[in-house]
């Protein structure tokens, strides 16, 4: 099977090949057919099945196809989606794939400045994305005219009713015509969802494709008991006594993923945050250089990290559980490489317990809590101090900080007390965390 197999325009197979696709992925070979032939589709698929091309492909070129438009710019296709960050990827894609085409997409999603998108919108465009509560602003300022939708797709369906959209969502499907094609997609079915389905969708085509990442028996979950303000020392400790290449955290807040991402650094540890208060420029940034192994950990916050195309990583680590025990499944589903086992590893601290009992519940089966080993506190300085000189604790066993096993400051047996002080070099000058961005490399070869 090969994309020009699925009847698509000459202009879409240029730019799927300018991409360096050669096989359609198999949620592509039945949404694209169905979705060119105006079905309804309900697709259970997560992030990394190729899904966005399964729906925008076809989008594209039924919207090419249509010339009854006339000279009108109100969006005929709208995307709904749960994040910014997917919102985002998903118009690039739009754009990528319809970079032959003369058609347009834009974005909007809230948490920035709106007049912008105000400006945009009332240039026109033909496809629309969005996430839910900021294109209700823009209708309800008359700027988004939502009467020419022919298509709705809601992407990470599940997701957006978790995050409390199933109101704004349907308050936007009453602003759309009636008689429209309708998408849904899905990576896990509730009741919520299927009771959406019913409501939204007429004789869909239902699709259920096998995630791309290792199935969740191929990934080894672990669990480490540690007092929550040691967990940062341990991850140190297991990310360089295991020789850790490429790592991806989850914290609960944007300020953990920044503070830890600074720690880590003055640990030695090249690192970067992603979260929603990057600029976009910053988390593609980011993303590249840990595709690329040029920093080992990426600390994400779980709504940063949804829609990214980041998987098949050796190790996931959740910094802090989820309290929604679906994103365990989601976040353990990055690792894995092409069938071999990935690491997904919790650090859960006791007021986590209950977090990790849900999750428990969810997955039906206990997630092993092994020994946690021996590590050492080496306190860096905190970000405010002086960043000038940070070498002196990157060495593991490098004199920073108190040693596990001969004593003081021995953690493991899975409390994790801390028995001495602190460091005594800490403010000393030795290992500022510092401020350094993922774009400051050290020259440190690796
Ligand atoms: P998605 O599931 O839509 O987020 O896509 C996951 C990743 O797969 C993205 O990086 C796409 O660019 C890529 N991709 C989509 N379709 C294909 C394909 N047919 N062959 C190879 N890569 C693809």
């Amino acid at each position: 099977m090969s994309f020009s197999d699925l009847g698509l325009l000459p202009e879409l197979l240029r730019a799927v090949a300018d991409k360096g696709y050669d096989t359609p992925s198999p949620i592509q070979v039945q949404a694209i057919p169905a979705v060119l032939a105006g079905r309804d589709v309900l697709a259970g698929a997560q992030t990394g099945t190729g899904k966005t091309a399964g729906f925008v492909l076809p989008i594209l070129q039924r919207l090419a196809a249509d010339q009854a438009h006339g000279t009108s710019r109100a969006p005929r296709a709208l995307v709904l989606t749960p994040t910014r960050e997917l919102a985002a990827q998903v118009a690039q894609s739009a754009r990528d794939y319809g970079k032959y085409m003369q058609l347009r997409t834009y974005q909007v999603f809230g948490g920035v400045n709106i007049n912008p998108q105000i400006t945009a919108l009332r240039g026109g465009c033909d496809i629309l994305v969005a996430t839910p509560g900021r294109l209700l602003d823009l209708s309800q300022q008359r700027v988004a005219d939502l009467s020419k939708v022919q298509v709705l797709v809601l992407d990470e369906a599940d997701r957006m009713l978790d995050m409390g959209f199933i109101n704004d969502i349907r308050k936007i499907i009453k602003l759309l015509p009636q008689k429209r094609q309708n998408l849904l997609f899905s990576a896990t079915y509730s009741d919520d969802i299927r009771g959406l389905a019913e409501r939204l969708l007429h004789d869909p085509l239902s699709i259920q494709v096998a995630p791309r990442n290792a199935p969740i028996e191929l990934v080894e979950q672990r669990a480490y008991r540690v007092q929550k303000e040691q967990k940062r020392h341990l991850l140190v400790h297991l990310i360089q006594e295991g020789a850790w290449r490429q790592v991806l955290i989850f914290t609960r807040t944007k300020h953990g993923a920044n503070r830890l991402a600074q720690q880590l650094e003055g640990a030695g540890i090249q690192s970067a945050a992603i979260h929603g208060n990057k600029s976009q420029a910053a988390r593609v940034k980011a993303l590249d250089l840990f595709k690329r192994g040029q920093i080992t950990a990426l600390v994400a916050t779980e709504v940063a990290a949804r829609g990214l195309d980041i998987k098949e990583l050796p190790q996931v680590v959740n910094y802090e559980l989820p309290n929604v025990p679906e994103d365990y499944v989601h976040r353990i589903g990055r690792t894995g490489r092409a069938g071999a086992a990935g690491e997904a590893i919790s650090l859960v601290s006791a007021d986590e317990t209950t977090y990790l009992r849900d999750i428990e519940r969810v997955l039906r089966r206990a997630i092993p809590v092994v020994q946690t080993p021996v590590f050492k506190i080496v306190e860096t300085a905190p970000p405010a101090a002086s960043r000038s000189d940070r070498a002196p604790n990157r060495t593991p066993g490098g004199g920073g900080g108190h040693h596990g096993g001969g004593g003081g400051g021995h953690h493991g047996g899975g409390g994790g007390h801390r028995t001495g002080g602190r460091d005594s070099r800490r403010g000393a000058g030795g290992g500022s965390s510092g401020t350094r961005s993922y774009g400051q490399q050290r020259g440190r070869s690796r």
